[in-house]
């Protein structure tokens, strides 16, 4: 919700002709580009595809010197005009880099069929140029929730990773993590030798769960959707002495968003979640 906000209010304040004429504006120097609000036309350094619909575009910054300026968290609100078009295409992303890096901002960018700025951000090519504006999202604060449950649907783990890496790359932040990552396809774990990685240097501390729709034959991860009982069996229930003042972040697509938050009707009757189910008060969940 936090982010339909901040890209409503960047639609609203700057307006079609504004953005039209932003496309070719020469970044400054000297300072984190992304530190206030701002857009920056970013130039492709590098493309890979990780898998078999997810490509990684890493942007240069204008100053090699300098980190994005962005905060954990954060998602860059992208802007473009495909095929010409007149009205602006504006999606935002999370970038996966670390944020401390100089010189660079990275996008793991999952391609939809027919899905207008992910196609467009494939097809480019090193030395091509994207527009981006920054949106802050769940402002972070180490240590202040011993535990933080991290549930994701499909490419709404990039700001669980930024989140993730955020945290464990803090000495100062002991907050223990555990994610639920719910994919239709084995081959749609595009971030999992990262998490693998977290593991074996924080044991104890990070803890990871895969929900695989369909998984191949012999998958050792979980067959089905994020439940209850998947959530429960993580170790993920509130009413654990263990997870006292646990904060919950989910990003996935909506009908994942709607299992686990559950719905309000205009009336303020509520559906409760798969989450309120299991105990969780509004106040501990935050969405993306
Ligand atoms: C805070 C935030 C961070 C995000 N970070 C990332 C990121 O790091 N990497 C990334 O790949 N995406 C990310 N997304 C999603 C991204 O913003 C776009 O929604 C997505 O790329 C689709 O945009 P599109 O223009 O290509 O598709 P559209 O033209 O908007 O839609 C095309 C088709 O794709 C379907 N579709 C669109 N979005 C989704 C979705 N999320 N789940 C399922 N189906 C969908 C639509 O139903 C439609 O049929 C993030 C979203 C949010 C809110």
């Amino acid at each position: 919700m936090s982010t339909q906000v901040a890209v409503a209010a960047a639609v609203a304040g700057i307006g079609a002709y504004a953005i039209y004429n932003l496309r070719n504006r020469t970044p400054p120097t000297g300072r984190p580009l992304f530190a206030s609000f701002g857009f920056h036309s970013l130039k492709v350094h590098s493309t890979e595809l990780i898998n078999h619909n997810t490509k990684k575009v890493r942007f240069e910054l204008p100053d090699k010197t300098q980190p994005s300026g962005l905060s954990l968290t954060s998602a860059l609100l992208t802007v473009s005009f495909p095929n010409g078009r007149w009205l602006p295409v504006l999606r935002p992303y999370t970038p996966t880099n670390d944020l401390a890096e100089p010189g660079f901002v990275e996008l793991m960018v999952k391609l939809y069929p027919g899905g207008k700025q992910s196609s467009h951000i494939h097809s480019l090519k090193v030395g091509d140029s994207l527009t981006f504006a920054p949106i802050k999202e769940f402002g972070w604060t180490p240590n202040k929730h011993p535990h933080v449950a991290l549930i994701a649907g499909g490419a709404g783990i990039t700001p669980m990773y930024q989140l993730a890496h955020g945290i464990l790359s803090n000495p100062d932040d002991q907050t223990r993590v555990t994610l639920v990552w719910g994919v239709n396809t084995d081959s749609d774990l595009f971030l999992a030798d990262e998490f693998k990685a977290f593991e074996k240097k924080f044991p104890g501390r990070f803890k990871s769960v895969y929900v695989i729709a369909t998984p191949d034959a012999g998958s050792p991860h979980t067959k089905g959707f994020v439940t209850k009982q998947v959530l429960e069996n993580a170790g993920l229930s509130p009413a654990s002495e263990k997870n006292k003042d646990i904060k919950v972040l989910v990003c996935g697509p909506p009908p994942m968003e709607k299992a686990l938050k559950g719905t309000k009707s205009l009336f303020g009757s509520a559906k409760p979640g798969i989450l309120g189910q299991l105990g969780y008060t509004p106040d501990q969940i935050h969405g993306f």
